[in-house]
């Protein structure tokens, strides 16, 4: 049997057009801003995204540190949800190289109470660490794919500008919440200070995650970028495949959509208490009840599914374009028999 791999949206291989796409990209060194296709990617993703020009970086997390550099660093505090990708998932680095400082607010999968956050807000003094930034993921990883309704996103944002701060926006994910709430990527983007996307993730590239900002910000980004060591040279190749994903892959991610709640009903046909009321986008955080995580995850990779442990008691199943319905349902139907009541 073919594996299944639904341990993240990551793991997409480029396909054949894809890869076509990037060996025919015409390259310079972008160092020198020389490299057309990186630059036609940037002025692309900042269109899309509704700021004035974008960066292209390896990675996301690369991108949120630039974005939270700018947004708050040197000295500062970004307030964020206490499951932040920033927090969580970056080792700390935001705090190691730029020494911000995090507050952070708790919520129910990653949607914040504005007033919870306004509540955060320090008043600039002499003893307190300066408050200088909001900031939102959107989707929300460890929420489990959450859209952080449109609403609460202007509500966040409008207080960040009455409080005149800054506000960075993780748009790893924000393609897909941008299909889910039927609305432009360029109107969540527009409402941050600086926002970055994933062309890595659902998008289907191999590499690369743009941030996007004013010009004078991105300027300051790219020399930032390049004291960190993340210059690159002929890096069109790498861009080709962020266009070929912008040009090819958004629309789609309503299809991972479906396939995730595919699979969040092939397990609750058996193990209705492990699944989420609801999948709003690609991620599935799984309950094992009293079952361990490690050991539920190796069962079903002995079965030819692969899910991540986020907790000892949770499983993530991510879907991506490199798994269909039917591999869906299928791997839904195993996690549901290592799950449910007749195991
Ligand atoms: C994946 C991800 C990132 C960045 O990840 P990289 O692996 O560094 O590209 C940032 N934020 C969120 C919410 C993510 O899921």
């Amino acid at each position: 049997m073919d594996e299944i791999d639904l341990r993240s949206d990551t793991v997409t291989q480029p396909t054949p057009r894809m890869r076509q796409a990037m060996a025919q990209a015409p390259v310079g060194d972008d160092v020198y801003g020389e490299d057309p296709t990186v630059n036609a990617l940037e002025e692309r993703a900042a269109a899309l995204l509704g700021q004035e020009a974008a960066l292209f970086c390896a990675t996301g997390s690369l991108a949120n540190l630039l974005g939270v550099w700018l947004c708050a660093g040197p000295g500062g505090e970004i307030l964020c949800d206490s499951q932040a990708h920033i927090v969580r998932a970056e080792l700390g680095a935001h705090a190691r190289l730029h020494g911000v400082g995090t507050r952070t607010w708790d919520s129910a999968a990653g949607v914040p109470d504005p007033a919870v956050v306004a509540a955060l807000v320090a008043e600039p003094s002499d003893h307190l660490v300066a408050t200088k930034a909001v900031e939102l993921e959107n989707t929300h990883n460890f929420g489990g794919g959450t859209v952080i309704p449109w609403p609460t996103v202007q509500a966040v944002a409008a207080l960040a500008a009455e409080r005149g701060l800054a506000f960075h926006l993780d748009g790893a994910r924000l393609g897909n919440a941008s299909i889910a709430a039927g609305r432009p990527l360029a109107d969540f983007g527009r409402l941050a200070t600086t926002v970055t996307l994933c062309l890595s993730k659902g998008l289907g590239a191999p590499v690369g995650s743009i941030l996007a900002s004013s010009r004078e910000r991105v300027a300051a980004a790219r020399g930032r970028r390049k004291l960190l060591g993340g210059g690159w040279r002929q890096a069109g190749v790498l861009a080709a495949a962020g266009l070929y994903a912008l040009d090819h892959n958004l629309d789609r991610l309503a299809d991972d959509h479906d396939n995730a709640r595919l699979f969040a009903a092939a397990v609750a046909e058996q193990a209705p208490a492990a699944v989420p009321p609801t999948v709003p986008t690609n991620i599935v955080i799984l309950g094992t009840g009293g079952l361990d995580a490690v050991a539920t995850a190796a069962a079903a990779a002995a079965e030819g599914v692969r899910l991540s442990v986020l907790g000892p008691r949770q499983l993530r199943a991510v879907t991506h374009l490199g798994v269909d319905a039917a591999q869906c349902q299928t791997a839904g139907r195993l996690l549901g028999r290592l799950l449910g009541p007749g195991r």
